[in-house]
C-alpha cells in the first residue's frame, strides 16, 4: 500500500470542504489531513481541527481573538492571509484541495503550483479570473490539476479512454436549477429563499444562485476551456435533470462516453484526492436494481441569459471573464440580500461587460484590477 497523501484542505468549512471531510475519514489509509484553512469561522474549523487532529490550522480573516484552547495542544494557528500562504508553502503536503470560494484561492494556489504540490480544484472562480496564468504555473513546476467540479471531473475521467487528437467535443451536463420548469415571465418576482433551494445537489449559497441563472455553467465553460485547453466551439451545454451523468466526452468516430454516480460531490472529491487509485465511496454509487430515468434536452432559448454572456465573455477572451465573474459576484450577493431582483443579475453582467475595454493581460496584478474595477463599479451602480 502506498504511504499515506498528506492534505491541506483550504475551505475546510464549506459545503465542500464539509463533504471532503467525509472523505478523509472514510480512508484514514491513504488520507492524512495535514491543515485546515477557512476564511473566519474559528469554533467551526478548531472543532475540525480536534476530531481529526490537524497540525496546522488557518483563517484568511480571524474575527475574534481566537481561544487557544480551543486548538489541540500541537496544533499550530496561522492568522491572516500571508501566515496562511506561508504554511502552504512550507507544511510538507501531496496535494492541496482548493475548496475555498471566490478568487482570493488564487494565490494560495499559485503558492501551492510553486511548491510542486499537486492541486485538487474546486473553485472555479480562480480560472475564470486568471485561468491563463494558473495553467501557465502548473505547465512550468509540472504540476497536475485534477478537476473536483463535478462535471469537469466527469471530463478528466472519460478522457482517459483516448487521444486528445480524436475528441470532437465536451459536452457538460446542467441540471437546470431551480427555475428549469418555471415559466419565463414568472422569473422577475422570484425570491433569494425560490432560488435557493435546487432540485438536485446541496451546495453554499452562491453557486446555488448560479445553478438557478446558469452563470454557474457558463462559469463552467470557461472553467474547461482552460483546464483542458479546448476551443470555446468544442463544449457544449445539454440540460439533464436527473445529475446523474456528470458530463460527457464525444470522439470522432460518434462515440459517447460519460461519468455516471448519484449527485453527491464525494465521488468527483475523492476521485481527485486518490488519483489514479481507486477505492470503496462514501456514498453508495446507483443502484441499478430499480428503474433511472436519464433525460437530455437542448437548452431552451432566452431562459439563460447569464450562461450566453458567459459565451461571450469566453469567446472575446483577456480580461472579459474576470469581469462576467466579478460582476456576477456582486450582482449575486445584493440578490441574496434581497437589493435586487433575480433578472438584473444578467443585466449588470451584461452592463459591465458593456463599459469593459477587453484586453490581453501582461500580468496577473492588471486582472485583479480589473477585478476590482468592475466590483467597485457593480457596487455603486447598484447603490444609485
Ligand atoms: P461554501 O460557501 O459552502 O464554503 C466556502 C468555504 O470557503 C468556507 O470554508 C469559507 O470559510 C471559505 N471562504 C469563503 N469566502 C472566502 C474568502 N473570501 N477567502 C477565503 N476563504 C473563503 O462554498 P462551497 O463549498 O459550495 O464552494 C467552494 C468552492 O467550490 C467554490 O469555488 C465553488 O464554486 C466550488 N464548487 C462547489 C461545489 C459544491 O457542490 N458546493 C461544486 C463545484 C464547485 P468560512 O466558513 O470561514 O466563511
Ligand atoms: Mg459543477
Amino acid at each position: 500500500m502506498a504511504a499515506r497523501r498528506k492534505v491541506i484542505l483550504l475551505g475546510a468549512t464549506g459545503s465542500i470542504g464539509t463533504n471532503a471531510l467525509r472523505v478523509i475519514e472514510r480512508h484514514p489509509d491513504r488520507l492524512e489531513l495535514v491543515a485546515v484553512v477557512a476564511r473566519s469561522r474559528f469554533a467551526e474549523t478548531a472543532a475540525i481541527a480536534r476530531k481529526f487532529v490537524v497540525p496546522h490550522v488557518g483563517l484568511y480573516e480571524p474575527q475574534n481573538p481566537p481561544v487557544r484552547d480551543a486548538l489541540p495542544p500541537s496544533c499550530t494557528f496561522h492568522s491572516g492571509t500571508d501566515a496562511v500562504t506561508a504554511m502552504i508553502e512550507s507544511v510538507e503536503a501531496d496535494v492541496v484541495l482548493v475548496a475555498s470560494a471566490g478568487t482570493s484561492a488564487l494565490r494560495p494556489t499559485l503558492a501551492a503550483i510553486a511548491r510542486g504540490r499537486t492541486i485538487a480544484l474546486a473553485n472555479k472562480e480562480i480560472l475564470v479570473l486568471a485561468g491563463r496564468f494558473v495553467t501557465d504555473a502548473a505547465r512550468r513546476h509540472g504540476v497536475r490539476i485534477v478537476p473536483v467540479d463535478s462535471e469537469h471531473n466527469a471530463i478528466f475521467q472519460c478522457l482517459d479512454a483516448g487521444a486528445r487528437t480524436g475528441v470532437r467535443r465536451l459536452v457538460l451536463t446542467a441540471s437546470g436549477g431551480a427555475f428549469r420548469d418555471l415559466p419565463v415571465d414568472q422569473l422577475a418576482d422570484v425570491t433569494p429563499e425560490q432560488a435557493l433551494a435546487h432540485p438536485n445537489w446541496s451546495m453554499g449559497p452562491k453557486i446555488t444562485i448560479d445553478s438557478a441563472t446558469m452563470a454557474n455553467k457558463g462559469l463552467e465553460l470557461i472553467e474547461a476551456r482552460w483546464l483542458f485547453d479546448v476551443a470555446p466551439e468544442r463544449l457544449d451545454v445539454v440540460i439533464h435533470p436527473q445529475s446523474i451523468v456528470h458530463s460527457m466526452v464525444e470522439y470522432l468516430d460518434g462515440s459517447m462516453l460519460a461519468q455516471l454516480s448519484p449527485p453527491s460531490m464525494t465521488f468527483a472529491i475523492q476521485h481527485a484526492l486518490l488519483y489514479p487509485e481507486r477505492a470503496e465511496g462514501v456514498v453508495a454509487g446507483l443502484d441499478l436494481t430499480r428503474t433511472i430515468d436519464l433525460q437530455f434536452r437542448p437548452l431552451e432559448e432566452g431562459r439563460y441569459p447569464c450562461l450566453q454572456l458567459a459565451r461571450e465573455a469566453l469567446a472575446a477572451g483577456g480580461t472579459c471573464t474576470a469581469v462576467f465573474n466579478a460582476a456576477n459576484e456582486v450582482a449575486v450577493e445584493a440578490f441574496l440580500a434581497g437589493r435586487i431582483g433575480f433578472l438584473e443579475i444578467p443585466r449588470i453582467i451584461r452592463k459591465s461587460m458593456d463599459r469593459a475595454a477587453v484586453r490581453e493581460p501582461g500580468s496577473l496584478e492588471e486582472v485583479l484590477d480589473v477585478e476590482s474595477d468592475t466590483r467597485r463599479w457593480v457596487a455603486q451602480s447598484i447603490v444609485r
